[in-house]
């Protein structure tokens, strides 16, 4: 048996979590700091602020935009519900666009659907592939970029995380890197996004709980907005700071997984597209016998997955107007796509287990 995924945890995350268990302080504290300082820096931005999901810092990162009613989000379809949702959330209209042949999003697509209402456009860099955040920028347009398969990437000489107004990342238990199951991190640049997101990913309090109880500090405090409940806890953080820590190591696997793939099964399917900075999240080939190739997988007893069904295919999007054969190369793709089982500690033995499976 290959699982699709199993997360990198060694003794050191195990540790460090035990220690947080021991200490005393468990919910959002000193290790949030510690962990958001560390992320910030290993990122190269201002500020790092840690939540529980990706999906909530799309929806605080919209939500310190003023994104509202009367407004436009415009997001790619091919991508994961979250990007959706979290416009609903808010009261605004998500406003779907196609892809190119790399999955990604770029600024052609983005004023196809573009309309004086347009208040913000989510990038996704899909798989791990940088979407080109500067060109969408370019256009006029405040960008969130979901970076929740992009850790750590790059698009040419700069980091992605660095690139739009604020960024998402996701430390969910599939991605590359975990805080234990579920977590997440908003970086930008820009101090009013991050003063805003920190005061309501915490019932738009004016100080947390750390503040108010750590030594010396002051019990005092206000409530400023009606906020949410979107912060991460010292025990997520404790076992984030080791896996940030260990990020290279694990990329470094992952960047030696593609390339065992790409020999094995090169004229077998479409390899994935690629560009220098790839992360490496999904490993996702291109074929017409994807019910064949999977049938071989499941019979080997390895876990494969696809990235994705497009959002405009699925019932609740359809009921927001849109209808299968809006965007053809989102289906194109998405009908020939099968994403194979890429984590850290896979052994070449496995990965050539797969590459036999496929070749069938
Ligand atoms: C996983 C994922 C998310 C959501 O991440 P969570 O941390 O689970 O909220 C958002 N966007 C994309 C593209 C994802 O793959």
């Amino acid at each position: 048996m290959i699982p699709f995924h199993r997360p990198s945890i060694g003794e050191a995350e195990i540790e460090a979590a035990v220690a947080v268990l021991r200490s005393g302080w468990l919910t959002s504290g000193p290790k949030v700091i510690e962990f958001e300082q560390a992320f910030a820096d290993a990122i190269g931005v201002e500020h790092a602020v840690a939540v529980n999901s990706a999906t909530a810092a799309l929806h605080l990162a919209l939500e310190a935009l003023g994104v509202g009613p009367g407004d436009e989000v415009i997001l790619p379809t091919y991508t994961f519900t979250a990007c959706g949702e979290v416009v609903a959330h808010l009261g605004a209209k998500i406003v779907l666009a196609d892809v190119g042949e790399d999955y990604l999003m770029g600024p052609r697509q983005v004023l196809s659907v573009a309309t004086k209402r347009t208040k913000a456009v989510i990038a996704v860099h899909f798989a791990g592939l940088a979407a080109n955040v500067p060109a969408i920028s370019g256009l006029g347009y405040a960008v969130i970029e979901d970076a929740a398969h992009a850790l750590p990437a790059m698009l040419g000489d700069e980091k992605v995380g660095s690139l739009g107004n604020a960024a998402a990342f996701s430390f969910y238990a599939t991605k590359t890197m975990t805080t234990g199951g579920e977590g997440g991190m908003l970086t930008t640049d820009d101090a009013l996004i991050a003063d805003r997101v920190r005061m309501m990913r915490l019932h738009g309090l004016s100080a947390g709980a750390w503040d108010r109880y750590g030594a010396g500090n002051k019990w005092a405090y206000s409530v400023e907005e009606a906020g949410y409940k979107d912060n991460l806890t010292d025990l997520a953080a404790a076992i984030g700071i080791v896996q940030l820590r260990r990020l290279g190591e694990m990329a470094a696997a992952r960047r030696r997984i593609a390339a065992r793939y790409d020999e094995g099964l090169k004229g077998v399917v479409d390899l994935p597209p690629r560009r220098p900075g790839h992360s490496w999240h999904l490993y996702i080939i291109g074929t017409d016998r994807r019910d064949t190739v999977m049938g071989n997988l499941t019979m080997a007893g390895i876990g494969a997955s696809v990235h994705v069904i497009p959002l405009h295919l699925h019932p609740y999007y359809q009921r927001l107007g849109y209808a299968k054969g809006d965007f053809p190369n989102a289906e194109r793709l998405s009908r020939r796509s099968i994403s194979l089982p890429i984590w850290p500690d896979m052994s070449d033995a496995q990965v050539d287990e797969v590459i036999a499976a496929v070749r069938g």
